[in-house]
């Protein structure tokens, strides 16, 4: 039997794009080739890249409003970086919310090439809320923020607005909910949170913003590089941009991103309930900041711990220690958890 995959990243993915990736790394649409030994500028592959990236861009209703994904590699990480080499002017400054560890990373690599202001940080609580009523200074290149901590549990409900530029990492949010995308000017996002293999990042930028630091861009970390290859500018990452794309075919087919987020708050909903109701468990993020994508929570008995690891092993869960920052257990149901899988474990926290 299939396992209830809780893992935070790589994690779980629909079982029919599974099989789909599986028959294509044997016999790619009836080539009699793998979708993995045929070149990138075959036409059957050029075909693929353009669907993926047509489907990010219908699934965020950006269609027709001036902006470009992006298939690339290296990570969210490298996005840390490439950010503020594109957007950051020479001498410029920048604006950061620093919500978890993965923003204090995307600073990081900011403050080598420029000025940054932590505009708010939750760290004095070890990053358990997200900090509000801060102010974004208007002569800064951009403001960045991370949509949702995926070690933490929380998320950002709603974007602060600025007259500058609105860069967002939705590593582990991206196509959870239905947002107006188009208030952001760049948007990126590691592929194997809820989109597909490691090995692509998702990058969705307004083309206007683009060109207007004064800053030498190596080849590789310019996305205007990136956009006039359209994402060939090197051999891209065939098999994550192809199984990226049948997610995102399965995602449009149960009715894109306002039925799965109904979906993804209902299973939310299913999980918080009980972590509130079962005076064993507690949650560990504050409440109005609570992801639907990572729900974190701690045992309020530790003498207990043994027992539930137990229970959850021998009911075929996987993946659900939280992280060694935080502690306790973290459940990360992304859009392919089923809601029978969090009803199997909230049975076993009522069963404890
Ligand atoms: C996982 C994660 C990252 C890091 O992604 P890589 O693709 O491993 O570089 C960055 N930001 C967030 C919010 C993440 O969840």
């Amino acid at each position: 039997m299939k396992k209830h995959n809780f893992s935070a990243g790589p994690c779980i993915l629909p079982q029919e794009v599974l099989k789909k990736a599986s028959e294509a790394v044997i016999n790619f649409n009836n080539l009699d080739l793998s979708l993995i030994e045929i070149s990138h500028r075959s036409a059957d592959f050029v075909a693929v890249m353009d669907n993926a990236t047509n489907l990010v861009l219908e699934l965020l209703d950006l269609k027709e409003k001036g902006y470009t994904a992006l298939f690339l590699q290296g990570g969210a990480s490298l996005e840390f970086l490439m950010v503020p080499y594109n957007l950051m002017k020479e001498s410029g400054k920048a604006a950061y919310l620093d919500t978890g560890v993965w923003s204090a990373k995307a600073l990081k690599e900011a403050k080598g090439l420029g000025e940054v202001i932590i505009v708010a940080s939750s760290k004095d609580q070890n990053y358990n809320y997200i900090p509000k009523g801060y102010d974004i200074s208007s002569d800064v290149d951009y403001f960045h923020c991370t949509s949702n901590n995926t070690i933490y549990g929380t998320q950002i409900k709603e974007f602060p607005k600025t007259d500058g530029l609105l860069v967002c990492d939705m590593s582990s949010d991206i196509f959870s909910r239905k947002l107006d995308f188009s208030q952001f000017d760049l948007i990126y996002a590691g592929a194997q949170k809820n989109m597909g293999p490691a090995g692509a990042t998702l990058v969705v930028v307004k083309d206007e913003i683009l060109g207007k630091t004064d800053r030498q861009i190596p080849s590789m970390l310019d996305y205007q590089v990136h956009i006039s290859k359209d994402s060939m500018f090197n051999t891209p990452p065939v098999f994550a941009v192809y199984v990226s794309m049948l997610t995102l075919e399965w995602l449009k087919a149960k009715g894109g991103l306002e039925a799965i987020e109904k979906l993804n708050n209902a299973k939310a909903e299913l999980l918080y309930n009980e972590i509130d109701n079962n005076p064993l468990f507690k949650g560990a993020a504050a409440k109005e900041d609570r992801s639907n994508m990572n729900v974190t929570f701690l045992l309020t008995d530790q003498s207990k711990k043994e027992v539930f690891d137990k229970m959850c092993k021998e009911a075929g869960i996987n993946g659900l220690n939280g992280h060694r920052s935080v502690g306790g257990y973290r459940a990360s149901i992304y859009n392919a958890m089923p809601i029978e899988s969090i009803q199997v474990l909230v049975n076993l926290m009522k069963k404890l």
